[in-house]
């Protein structure tokens, strides 16, 4: 297959110049054999139709020459061959010898036309072909054409071992993602993918194992051949990538095997730069997140302030009726009617407190929350995107396993993207404080039961203490150096201010914790009454 895709178009260039010497070569046979043939025609005492051999020389001709050379050194044939014959039998009436020239010169005119046929397809194709180059150069997209028919026999090998479930063989096996990398060879590339990936000739990329041209992204590559193994027609995703100049960028990469593609033993992949788009997005998150954050901390502000002003006034009174009940009680003869009176007082303010703290509660739960009904999966693609920096820091394998065509929730989006970024750098630290080899995440959504959404969030890190489970949500529980053991509490009260709640397993599947969030679909009677 390696030879059926060609170089660029300098390439045809030097196709055409080296091919200079062989092409006289091919001209010095043809005449010489012309000359051969009339000769023999002519003066020889031969009654065949030696003339029928001038369909060599055309066919010669067709090494050399082009469709008008071909044109002209055919009727040339014609002409040596009416020669010959009015030489040898010019004198003669129609005879056995006028037949064979006659077949002779239909011989040479049917052999030129289907050779000019011939030559029109091949002309048409160079062009198409140089039209097609033409547009995949000049283009702002990177391709590259994989050759990975060794990599289709080795999915066809797992599938006759009755392998359902790729991820689950890979798991197993996991020498197997390295080896099909290993196996694919980059057959072609464009000037752009050149450039993209930093290569400084052809032969950095062109020849080589897809291993060399894109190292440590089994992660991407795993999914094309889960793509292939499932027969799916191709796959796009945002990715960062390493060029072999030590570089990274973003893109957008693009994986396509359609059947007809696939039955060649092909793949192509496509890498459009998205970098700036990429910055530009984290900025105006980051923004977003900064603003969000002054925003609570400026609520937090007025709150502290209106419940100390509001607060103030009960705890005072509080204070006052204490003493003074103590001074009723500290007498020689201790008046309890009064200091029950004054009890009564304290009991009356206390509640008026919490009445106050109540109120503000309320208050504050309705202002925050600024909710729409939403779909949940692209909010869980842009928590993944917000921390997509520091998964790629840390290697961070993320696998996203979104049920498609769930119910939209009712929700602030800010909120909830708050929540599972939480989640998911809460997962990350604790995966590389305990220096687990291949961290990874799993974030799944699903129809729960109740007409509840579920999303979680499962890790492979070290999970949690059985002693820590009381705690975890506690404010201020926090077992790392640096921690604030905020996260976790103000993600369940945001989840539970969206009636909705959240709860850990210590062990999930793949060893790690799971936070599993509930959240009610919208339009339930529940939210629509506005049940907070
Ligand atoms: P912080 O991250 O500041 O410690 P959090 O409230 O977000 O505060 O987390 C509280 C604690 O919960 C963490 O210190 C950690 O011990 C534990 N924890 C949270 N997520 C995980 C996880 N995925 N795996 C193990 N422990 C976790």
């Amino acid at each position: 297959m390696a030879n059926s895709v060609t170089g660029g178009p300098e390439a045809y260039e030097s196709q055409r110049s080296k091919a200079w010497p062989v092409r006289a070569a091919w001209m010095a046979a043809a005449a010489l054999l012309a000359l051969a043939i009339f000769i023999v025609d002519a003066f020889s005492p031969f009654g065949i139709a030696i003339a029928v051999l001038y369909v060599v020389v055309v066919l010669l001709a067709n090494q050399f020459a082009n469709r008008r050379g071909l044109l002209l050194i055919a009727a040339g044939c014609m002409g040596l061959a009416v020669a010959g014959f009015l030489v040898d039998h010019g004198n003669e009436r129609v005879s056995e010898a006028t037949f064979r020239c006659l077949i002779s010169l239909a011989a040479i005119v049917i052999t030129t036309a289907l050779l000019v046929r011939g030559q029109k397809i091949r002309e048409a194709l160079e062009e198409s072909e140089a039209r097609y180059r033409m547009f995949l150069n000049v283009s702002a997209v990177s391709f590259w054409c994989l050759d990975v028919s060794r990599v289709n026999e080795m999915l066809r090998e797992v599938r006759a071992q009755g392998v359902n479930d790729l991820r689950d063989y890979v798991e197993r096996n996991p020498e197997f993602v390295s080896k099909a990398m290993e196996a694919t060879t980059i057959v072609d590339v464009n000037e752009k993918g050149l450039e993209m990936f930093g290569a400084r000739k052809r032969d950095d990329l062109v020849g080589r194992s897809v291993r060399d041209g894109w190292p440590g992204k089994n992660d991407i590559y795993f999914r094309c051949l889960e793509t292939s193994f499932r027969r799916e027609p191709g796959f796009q995703a945002e990715i960062r990538v390493p060029t072999l100049d030590g570089r990274e960028f973003d893109a957008l990469f693009c994986m396509a095997a359609p059947p007809e593609i696939r039955a060649r033993g092909m793949a192509l992949v496509a890498h459009i730069d998205i970098s700036e788009q990429v910055e530009a997005r984290t900025t105006v998150a980051r923004m977003q997140a900064d603003l969000a954050h002054a925003a609570r901390l400026s609520m937090l502000g007025e709150f502290t302030a209106s419940i100390a002003h509001e607060i103030n006034q009960p705890l005072a009174a509080i204070a006052t009726n204490g003493e003074a009940g103590q001074r009723w009680l500290a007498r020689a003869e201790p008046d309890v009617g009064e200091a029950q009176t004054l009890m009564g007082r304290i009991v009356g303010d206390a509640r008026r407190a919490a009445d106050i703290i109540k109120r503000i509660r309320n208050m504050a739960s309705k202002q925050t929350l600024a909710r729409t009904s939403q779909a949940i999966n692209p909010v869980i693609d842009e928590s993944v995107m917000f921390v997509r920096h520091e998964l790629h820091a840390h290697d961070v394998v993320i696998r996203l396993d979104l049920a498609p065509d769930l119910p939209d929730i009712l929700m602030d989006r800010v909120q909830i993207q708050q929540v599972l970024s939480n989640l998911i750098v809460n997962a990350v630290q604790a995966m590389l404080e305990h220096g687990v080899a291949r961290p990874r995440i799993t974030i799944t959504s699903r129809m729960a039961a109740d007409q509840h959404i579920s999303v979680s969030v499962a890790d492979n890190g070290p999970g949690i203490m059985p002693d820590d489970m009381e705690r975890l949500f506690d404010s201020f529980f926090t077992t790392k150096s640096g921690g604030m053991g905020l996260g976790l509490p103000i993600s369940r009260s945001i989840i539970e201010a969206h009636s909705g709640s959240i709860t850990v397993n210590g062990q999930s599947a793949g060893g790690g914790a799971c936070f599993t969030v509930l959240l009610p679909q919208a339009a339930t009677p529940a939210i629509a009454l506005g049940r907070h």
